[in-house]
């Protein structure tokens, strides 16, 4: 009874192998079994079709034949260590790893490694997948990642420069808060380093900075457009790029200890063409790439507008203080300045005087000559006192052919040396004479309008007592 059925069990287990044999010939992953001398003793039609060897030429194969050189001495180690130690961290894992077709081309797989002992010795079966495809996916991904990131960093880029000029409408604000984000941001990977040089009258001038020091500065002074790199870039409108500035024979401007390092020079413009650059320092081995250049010279362009908008407010600004036919300070400057002189003088308790200036029987000079001529005597009177006066002094017209003359840190003594100077080139050099009243900042008094009073009486103590003189008090 006995050998029926080991008959039957032992049909079992043949079927059994034989249908496992047809699962592991049938898997879509490559199968493949190597016995403890290295030898391939199983080889799946994946496997054929994956190696490109049939199972004749893969039972005789040198398994390493199926890696690249770079894992074949791992490899020997690692199958040596296992055979002696029975451990090999890959087992029981699964593994990505680089494999070679018959025809010599590599490609990614994914590798999960087995092992059984039987009779013989060890086994080793490798369960191996092709993962060209996901790997190509995974490639296109993190590029796609990297470009999205990228252009986010840009945006933010552009959107925190146009955060940093809008509102503000004065340069010495602009430029530094400019040149902080554009040197904190993430898209250019520069130092926090740099400045703005602004184009006037052909010259290169130091507008904002950061991180220079004093002997940098003077370096700099007198620089001309077309000079040293930023100079050029001024000069042609381009952004410059220089990687290793030390070495780079357009870095005419050079000082001892310079440390190696790389610039990029962006044009600042607007309508009208170059008004000025700004420079960056990079790591002399950076790469400057074409996206950063176009993102760098739309900041320029930006740039370019908000300085342009700030220069003609700041132009439109000084216009609404200065009188067009002399060009000395108006009635509203007169008033800012005298305020802010005279609450300096009490505060520090600091010498000021004023004078009050008219012009003798003007009328009379208008009714003979014309009104015409009349104005360019007014325009030769204030030239005359300008010319007369410290560069610390302001003139402003008060009237009609009244000027007021504002003298900090001047004591009466000095002020009526000053006036009567004025009064004498008057004589001298045009057809028409001046009357001048002098008065100094005395602390009990309460405002400027009681210098301004003060200055009014002598004037017309000095008409009284026959005009082009001067009256100080
Ligand atoms: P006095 O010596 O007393 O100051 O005599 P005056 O004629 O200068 O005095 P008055 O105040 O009577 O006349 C001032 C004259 O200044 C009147 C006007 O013709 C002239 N004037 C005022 N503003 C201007 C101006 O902008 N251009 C010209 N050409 N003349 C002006
Ligand atoms: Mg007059
Ligand atoms: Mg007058």
């Amino acid at each position: 009874m006995p050998e029926p059925i080991r008959q039957t069990e032992t049909i079992e287990s043949r079927d059994e192998a034989e249908r496992s044999a047809r699962i592991l010939e049938m898997s879509l992953d490559a199968i493949i079994s190597v016995n403890e001398s290295g030898r391939i003793v199983f080889w799946n039609s994946a496997a054929r079709r994956l190696y490109g060897y049939t199972k004749e030429e893969a039972l005789i194969l040198d398994l390493t034949s199926l890696m690249p050189e770079g894992y074949r001495t791992k490899h020997k180690e690692g199958f040596a260590r296992f055979l002696k130690t029975g451990k090999a961290v890959i087992i029981g894992h699964t593994v990505e790893l680089e494999c070679l077709k018959k025809d010599g081309s590599a490609f990614p797989v994914e590798l999960s490694l087995s092992t059984e002992k039987n009779n013989e010795g060890w086994i080793f079966t490798a369960v191996i997948r092709n993962i060209t495809e996901r790997k190509v996916a995974e490639e296109r991904e993190h590029t796609q990642n990297a470009v999205i990131t990228k252009a986010n960093s840009e945006l933010t880029a552009l959107y925190k420069v146009s955060s940093a000029i809008s509102g503000a409408l004065d340069l010495n604000e602009i430029l530094p808060a400019i040149l902080h984000t554009v040197t904190e941001l993430d898209a250019f990977k520069v130092e926090r380093k740099g400045g703005i040089f602004l184009v006037k009258d052909g010259h290169m001038e130091l507008a904002a900075h950061l991180g220079h020091s004093e002997s940098f500065i003077e370096m700099h002074k007198g620089m001309r457009v077309g000079q040293c790199l930023c100079g050029i870039s001024a000069m042609t409108g381009e952004l410059l790029v220089s990687d290793d500035s030390s070495k780079d024979e357009r870095h005419t401007i050079r000082y001892s200890n310079m440390p190696s390092h790389g610039h990029v020079i962006v044009p600042i413009k607007d309508k009208d063409g170059v008004i000025g650059v700004m420079y960056l320092y990079t790591a002399s081995d950076e790469v400057i790439d074409d996206s950063t250049k176009r993102l760098l010279s739309s900041i320029g362009e930006q740039l370019g507008i908000a300085i342009r908008k700030t220069l003609l407010y700041e132009r439109t600004k000084e216009l609404s203080l200065i009188d067009h036919l002399t060009g000395s300070g108006n009635k509203r400057m007169l008033d800012i300045e005298m305020n802010r002189l005279f609450a300096r003088a009490k505060r520090y308790s600091r010498p000021f005087s004023c004078m009050m200036l008219d012009i003798d029987r003007f009328k009379l000079y208008n009714d003979g000559h014309g009104h015409l001529a009349g104005d360019i005597i007014l325009r030769e009177v204030a030239n005359g006192i300008r010319a007369s006066i410290r560069e610390t002094d302001l003139v402003a017209r008060y009237g009609g052919e009244e000027f007021m003359v504002m003298l900090p840190e001047t004591l009466l003594g000095k002020a009526a040396l000053v006036a009567e100077k004025i009064r004498r080139s008057v004589e001298e050099t045009l057809p028409v004479t001046v009357s001048i009243g002098v008065c100094a900042f005395s602390k009990d008094m309460t405002g400027p309008g009681e210098m301004i009073e003060a200055a009014d009486r002598l004037l017309y103590s000095a008409k009284e007592q026959g005009r082009n003189r001067i009256e100080a008090g």
